[in-house]
């Protein structure tokens, strides 16, 4: 069997591939896609949260100069009270303390240079309460002077800085929150960005990943619809188009391979049976040896094959070859050196040569074939009863193109061929038995009436070219007396002698035929009259002298004929035998044991004297 190729070599591809290449692209989109928001998060979180803290910050810085401020006062009034030192000690550290808080909240009001306006005016407010009214409260205090009108005018100045205080830090404390709200929003904008975005990477995930599967099961699905359809005997289902080199495109291909064969096996087996009908219905050996090779050449896909086979005389001849479409029939075939005629008549194996270009088989004109193209060949034995009659050789132009399984293919196709063969020679056979005398072997009178139409037409067909053929009649003298005398067996006996002397005697392309009792006919082609004659005499004297016993002595009357020029245009064949038939009667007549040629003026009244 013959190695079959795996589809595609080695296979480049695997089931899912598509799949697994879906899943890990989108593990890397996903990842980059979490790296990016977590970094947008960061950036645009950082800003706003810093703006938050911004606002808070510097409402917790005026908060704070608010508390040193009032810090100063409660010292200032504790001190006011006891005229405990003490509290002039915390007083200065608070208003230390609330010079340092002016300068850092105008530090931080540097991103708000709208409100710095405001914050100069707290700052400038405290200050001034500071300067105005409380330090000198201290030292009318110090001094023991009345205080009440400052006292006033101090907390009237304090209740100023407070409200001023309280409205710019719920300016800070709005904008905090303000800030914080846009932070919020940001955030959940940001969020729901991000998973909106996740969102559609999880759909094309899930398209292109059922896209992959479908791509594996919808062609499985299909050749497995077109497995059941085509083993229930279907032949509608197709096998799916598959383009990738990996297990389902090996198992797609392996199943168009299989059908493939399952078809060529179909078609094999018609042409078989074709070739056997044609075979059986060969009725001679040449048509046996036509169909042999065109059957065979379809068969095996040859471009040339060629039937050898022996002839009676044990010599050997090709009587067909078909190469290039055309029918040969005895195309010429070299005589063979003996070595090889005997391997090529007398071993019984069929042989395959698979590469002219390395080895070329030795009984064929190998050259002139290699030339036209030849690079392999089988050849098979024509055995009939155990013997090799011939052999079929078999080429094509293709190397390595026949098989073992062709040889024993061939093996059987050519017992056929010999059946065939010996069939189509044994109805020949009895065909030509058909067409002999039984006692004298020698053609019968249908026979002879075939040929002579045929050479008649033959030389009709050939025109003024044609050369004129001669029929003799010869007739056994006094032959009812023989028979009276020595009994009819002799009879017969001398009956066989003479057609015995006749086909002796004659040229191989003469025609002896009995033409009734003991008449006798021998048709010459292309003979003229003088030579006919000749060969009449010859005859005559041949019959006379040679006679079959010492006992007695036979003799015959001849009468020649000619078939030439435009004397039988019409009605040739009737005129011949008439013609040859008087010429016999007037050997007769003459005396017997003579030879008379044909006169085209004789009379029709010798006619039917003595031949009725
Ligand atoms: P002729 O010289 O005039 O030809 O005389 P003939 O006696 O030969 O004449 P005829 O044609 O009258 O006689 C032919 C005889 O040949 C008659 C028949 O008995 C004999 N004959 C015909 N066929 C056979 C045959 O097959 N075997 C034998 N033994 N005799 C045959
Ligand atoms: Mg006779
Ligand atoms: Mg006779």
């Amino acid at each position: 069997m013959n190695h079959i190729p795996r589809p595609f070599g080695s296979r480049k591809d695997y089931v899912g591939s598509s799949v697994i290449k879906v899943s890990f692209i989108s593990i890397i989109v996903f990842t980059l896609f979490m790296l990016g928001s977590l970094l947008y998060l960061n950036h645009s979180i950082k800003s706003d949260y810093s703006k938050v803290k911004g606002a808070a910050d510097i409402r917790f810085k005026i908060g704070e100069m608010a508390d040193s401020l009032i810090d100063q006062q409660i010292n200032q009034r504790s001190f006011l009270l006891t005229r405990n030192t003490d509290f002039l000690k915390d007083f200065e550290e608070h208003g230390v303390r609330f010079h340092l808080l002016s300068s850092e909240l105008l530090a931080l009001l540097k991103d708000y240079p709208q409100y710095s306006a405001q914050a100069d005016e707290l700052i400038e407010l405290g200050n001034r309460w500071r300067s105005e009214h409380s330090d000198k409260l201290l030292i009318k205090a110090l001094q023991d002077g009345e205080m009440s009108a400052e006292l006033s005018a101090d907390k009237q100045d304090f209740d100023t800085f407070r409200s001023k205080e309280e409205a710019l830090s719920k300016i800070f404390n709005d904008l905090r929150v303000k800030q914080r709200n846009i932070l919020l929003s940001h955030l959940a904008g940001a969020l729901i960005g991000i998973g909106l975005v996740f969102a559609l990477l999880q759909t094309l995930f899930i398209y292109f990943t059922q896209r992959g599967l479908k791509a594996i099961t919808r062609p499985i699905t299909k050749l497995e619809q077109f497995v059941a359809d085509y083993t229930s005997g279907s032949t509608s289902a197709l096998i799916p188009d598959y383009e990738r080199k990996d297990e389902i495109g090996s198992l797609i291909e392996h199943v168009r391979m299989m059908q493939d064969a399952q078809n060529r096996d179909g078609r094999l087996i018609e042409e078989m049976f074709d070739f056997v009908d044609r075979l059986n219905r060969a009725s001679t050996p040449q048509e046996v040896y036509r169909e042999s090779v065109t059957g065979t050449g379809k068969l095996l896909g040859a471009s040339r094959v060629m039937l050898v086979t022996s002839n009676r005389d044990r010599s050997f001849s090709a009587k067909a070859q078909i190469a290039g479409g055309v029918v040969e029939m005895n195309p010429p075939h070299p005589a063979l050196p003996p070595e090889m005629a005997y391997a090529a008549f007398h071993h019984p194996y069929s042989l395959i040569f698979d590469d002219w270009s390395k080895e070329k088989p030795k009984y064929v004109t190998i050259e002139k074939w290699y030339e036209e193209g030849v690079r392999s060949s089988l050849h098979v034995p024509l055995r009939q009863e155990g013997h090799n009659i011939g052999y079929l050789h078999i080429a094509s132009a293709e190397a390595g193109h026949f098989t073992p399984i062709m040889i024993q293919r061939m093996e059987k196709i050519t017992r056929m061929i010999s059946g065939s063969l010996k069939n189509a020679a044994d109805s020949q056979d009895m065909q030509l038995v058909a067409m002999k005398d039984g006692l004298t072997g020698a053609w019968n009178r249908r026979f002879f009436d075939i040929e002579l139409d045929k050479l008649i037409a033959e030389y009709r067909s050939g025109g003024a070219e044609s050369a004129p053929f001669c029929l003799i009649l010869l007739d056994v003298d006094h032959f009812k007396r023989f028979n009276d005398t020595w009994g009819h067996m002799e009879g017969d006996q001398v009956l066989k002698h003479v057609v015995g002397t006749l086909q002796t005697f004659s040229r191989p392309a003469d025609l002896v035929a009995r033409f009734g009792g003991e008449e006798f006919a021998v048709l010459l082609p292309a003979t003229p009259l003088a030579e006919a004659r000749a060969a009449a005499e010859r005859l005559r004297k041949l019959i006379e002298h040679d006679s079959c016993s010492s006992n007695y002595h036979i003799t015959a009357s001849f009468g020649v004929a000619e078939f030439a020029g435009g004397l039988h245009a019409r009605n040739g064949k009737e005129e011949l035998i008439q013609q040859v038939d008087r010429a016999l009667y007037r050997a007769k007549q003459s005396g017997r044991n003579r030879v008379e040629p044909a006169s085209t003026d004789s009379g029709q009244s010798e006619n039917g004297m003595l031949w009725n």
